[in-house]
């Protein structure tokens, strides 16, 4: 939660105890459970610690990290490119 918290804009704070009573004040109370096990689930199947995964992330239009990652172009082929091979 500190992670994703930080990193997506949501509440900012140098230590978790920071973070967490920025997000105790913003969090409508009707949604304090789910969002502890929301903000959970994010941070280990979508923003991933060392390489978060922003080209599938449903809430990237949201999110205020600037270094976002981006997809992975497929790798061209020779044939794509219309490179010639060479044979030896
Ligand atoms: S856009 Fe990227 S950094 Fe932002 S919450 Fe999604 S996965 Fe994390």
């Amino acid at each position: 939660m500190f992670r994703v918290s930080n990193r997506t804009g949501l509440a900012h704070g140098k230590t978790p105890d920071e973070v967490e009573a920025q997000l105790m004040r913003i969090t409508p109370l009707k949604y304090l459970h789910g969002a502890h096990h929301w903000l959970i689930l994010h941070g280990r199947y979508t923003c991933l610690a060392r390489k978060p995964e922003c080209p599938r992330c449903g809430i990237a239009d949201l999110c205020t990290y600037s270094p976002k990652t981006r997809a992975i172009a497929p790798a061209k082929t020779s044939a794509a490119s219309g490179a010639k091979s060479k044979k030896r």
